[in-house]
């Protein structure tokens, strides 16, 4: 098949890529480079099934694909907040034209929205029925209401135009190739205590996350994106931590002496997530099976790896 992955070049969609390839698939991808690099999809660059366009998907493309996978848009608080108005384009405008394109060519559209739209919720775990409690005018209001309109749109293009659609609700992911200076609490916790820097717990860390490793959730999108449920289905780690839970965690897989430190908690902060996964077990038989404590020692080789190479001496959270 032909397939478009807009953000290819970002965290899970290289590693969406490198599936897809070892599939044996045309590959295309569409990135404005904002938050991902070639750096992620280095061993492809001159594969002939492989293709990367440098472009901003707030302008129209028109290409000829049978999927798209779309996933551009910055994921970390730190990078969405940067340029609010910006990340609001994307979700909107930007979701809007990847699904003018697969009207068009009559391509399947699968679109990465987020734990996100149940924003601080009020029942736990979540469930795919649960409306959320969003902030429309905090902080996080450009992602969180930004991903409720790409479902939205989503869903009016379905009905409206017979797109073929496919919603999956992204729960925390982790990994290897997360950026550094990503912002996101894993990465951030990895690298503090691979460079001894004290960690940064936010609050008093007694917030919650669900984190699914990041090979896990490319085979949920792909069984999702090739199975007949149109969703949306929650992808997602049931396993549930408080962030000084991980921090412990951290200190203790990488052996780090780093202390912890406490910082403000940001606004509207949501205190828990877990995703309940039923529909995913039943519709997708898909179940995540890597423990926070096997693929955290994943990702420490990996960040230990890339922290060698770039030496280890300067501050690479900024
Ligand atoms: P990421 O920031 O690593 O990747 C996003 C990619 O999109 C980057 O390569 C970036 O350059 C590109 N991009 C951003 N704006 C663009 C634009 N206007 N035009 C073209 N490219 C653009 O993030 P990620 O963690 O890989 O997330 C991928 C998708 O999954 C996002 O849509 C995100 O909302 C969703 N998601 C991720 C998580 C998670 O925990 N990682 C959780 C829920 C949902
Ligand atoms: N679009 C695109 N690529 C295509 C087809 C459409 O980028 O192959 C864009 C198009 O420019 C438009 C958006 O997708 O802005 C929505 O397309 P649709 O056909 O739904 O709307 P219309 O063009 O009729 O306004
Ligand atoms: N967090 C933290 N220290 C950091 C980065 C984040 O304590 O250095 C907290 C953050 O306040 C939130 C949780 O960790 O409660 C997850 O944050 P992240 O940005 O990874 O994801 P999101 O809040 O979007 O789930």
């Amino acid at each position: 098949m032909r397939i478009l992955v807009t953000g290819g070049a970002g965290f899970i969609g290289s590693h969406l890529v490198d599936r897809l390839m070892i599939e044996g698939h045309e590959v295309l991808v569409a990135d404005n480079f904002y938050t991902g690099n070639k750096e992620n999809l280095l061993s492809w660059l001159n594969h002939p099934r492989f293709e990367l366009l440098r472009h901003d998907i707030t302008q129209p493309l028109f290409v000829e694909v049978d999927q798209v996978y779309h996933l551009a848009c910055p994921a970390s608080p730190v990078h969405y907040q940067y340029n609010p108005v910006k990340t609001i384009k994307t979700n909107v405008l930007g979701t809007m034209n990847m699904l003018g394109l697969a009207k068009r060519v009559k391509a399947r559209f699968l679109l990465a929205s987020t734990s996100e739209v149940y924003g601080d919720p009020e029942i736990h775990p979540q469930t795919e029925d649960y409306r959320g409690s969003v902030n429309p005018i905090g902080i996080r209001s450009c992602y969180d209401e930004g991903k409720r309109v790409a479902e939205t749109l989503s869903f009016d293009y379905h009905r409206q135009n017979n797109v073929d659609i496919r919603v999956a609700r992204i729960f925390n992911t982790y990994g290897p190739r997360m950026i550094f200076n990503d912002g996101r609490v894993v990465s951030n916790f990895v690298v503090q205590a691979l460079q001894g820097q004290p960690l940064t717990v936010y609050g008093e860390g007694r917030q919650t996350r669900s984190f699914c490793y990041v090979n896990e959730l490319v085979d949920g999108l792909i069984r999702l994106m090739n199975g007949s449920f149109i969703g949306p289905v929650n992808l997602g780690n049931p396993g549930e931590f408080t962030i000084l839970e991980l921090a412990h965690l951290v200190l203790e897989l990488t052996g780090s002496s780093s202390e912890i430190t406490y910082r403000t908690l940001p606004k509207d902060d949501p205190r828990q997530r877990q995703p309940d996964i039923t529909r995913a077990r039943e519709i997708l038989g898909w179940e995540p099976k890597i423990s926070l404590r096997e693929g955290l020692a994943l990702m420490i080789d990996e960040f230990a790896q890339r922290l060698g190479q770039s030496g280890t001496g300067k501050n690479l959270l900024v």
